[in-house]
């Protein structure tokens, strides 16, 4: 009997990855950094290139009857500037590539590169050039350079047994804000709505724009790179579950997370339980929430809550690093321990 050859469903979006990673090796000297971390790394001189690349697909990762054209070209470029901000670099020119349908309105493309100029403006990149094709759907790639001082700078790699496990902002708000907006599109066509004038939408408007405009903590990054506070940094694009295992896979080491210590706001207390049985879905599985995880010594606590405080964002300790051997685990409020099993969003899976 022939066996089903293997597909992209069975091995999901991280499987392939590191096949691709074990196709093509690099003996490129000058490579700091290739596949495997949020950007790549390539020496020049006393500092070092960062390069890295995401993509936006209509469907996909953005629906057009929630995602306003400005908003989306703002959120093209955030998500890009976050992975220079986990290795602390500062990010300095992009191109950008779409695929656009012919019948597309400009006033689409004109408030989307309005969007696009806002942010560039906010963290100082520019837009140097890029590619236009026709395509089915809507389909956005940028590609975004920065540098970055070689000794500052931040990997998945390095957290060590006894760090601290650190987390900035507040989870889940963005993945409940999508939740929000996929439950609301599904109500609308039968015309009940929980958008009804006794709860209304203004109370979940913060949730909303969490999903539609994140902010990447390009400052934050840098500061806690430049001060060397940390051992390893990733930002949270896939959840925080997920997230945290690639740290620890590429570090080589295992975590403990408690429960209890999850930074959630309130408009997330109040409104997740709307939506889920489980309150804590949406802060570990939930993507795009693109705050940073990083890992820091104990003795670096007093330090670490000084930079929270001055740069006026939450800072919040969540676990610690342990051996490898012990996996990742999270700890209940009541004590108990358990390894999840669901980590996080992951394509094809
Ligand atoms: P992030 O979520 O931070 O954007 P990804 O999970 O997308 O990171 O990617 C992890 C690593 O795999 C990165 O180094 C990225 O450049 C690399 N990578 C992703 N897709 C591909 C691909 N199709 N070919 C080669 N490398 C890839
Ligand atoms: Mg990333």
């Amino acid at each position: 009997m022939k066996t089903k050859e293997k597909d992209l469903q069975e091995i999901g979006e991280f499987g392939l990855i590191n096949r691709i990673r074990k196709w093509i090796t690099s003996s490129d000297p000058a490579l700091i950094q290739g596949i495997g971390d949020d950007v790549a790394v390539i020496e020049m001189g006393k500092k070092a290139l960062l390069v890295t690349t995401d993509i936006l697909i209509e469907d996909i990762h953005f629906d057009r009857s929630w995602s306003d054209p400005c908003s989306l070209g703002r959120k093209s470029l955030a998500v890009n500037l976050s992975d220079i901000a986990s290795m602390g670099g500062i990010p300095k020119y992009f191109l950008i590539s779409i695929g656009l349908p012919k019948n597309l309105p400009l006033s689409f493309i004109s408030s989307f590169y309005r969007g696009l100029k806002q942010e560039a403006k906010k963290f100082r990149v520019e837009l140097i050039g890029g590619d236009t094709s026709l395509s089915q759907k809507i389909i956005i790639n940028i590609c975004l350079l920065g540098e970055g001082e070689k000794r500052d700078l931040l990997f998945r790699k390095g957290a060590k047994v006894g760090d601290d496990l650190f987390v900035s902002g507040t989870l889940g708000d963005a993945a409940l804000g999508l939740k929000i907006l996929q439950e609301k599109k599904k109500m609308e066509p039968h015309g009940q709505s929980l958008w009804s004038p006794a709860t209304g939408i203004k109370g979940l408007e913060g949730l909303i724009k969490r999903h539609l405009s994140p902010s990447p903590r390009v400052k934050l990054g840098q500061a806690i790179a430049k001060h060397h506070y940390a051992d390893a940094m990733i930002d949270i694009s896939d959840g925080l579950l997920i997230d945290t295992s690639h740290l620890l896979e590429e570090s080589g080491a295992g975590a403990r997370i408690c429960e209890d210590r999850i930074p959630l706001s309130n408009l997330y207390r109040k409104w997740v339980r709307s939506f889920s049985k489980d309150p804590l879905r949406f802060a570990f599985s939930g993507g795009e929430e693109y705050e940073l995880l990083f890992t820091a010594p104990p003795e670096m606590r007093k330090r670490i809550s000084s930079l929270s405080h001055s740069l006026k964002i939450p800072i919040t300790r969540i676990g610690e690093i342990l051996p490898k051997k012990e996996g990742l685990h999270i700890i209940r409020k009541d004590g108990k321990d358990y390894s999840p099993s669901r980590l996080g969003f992951e394509h094809f899976k």
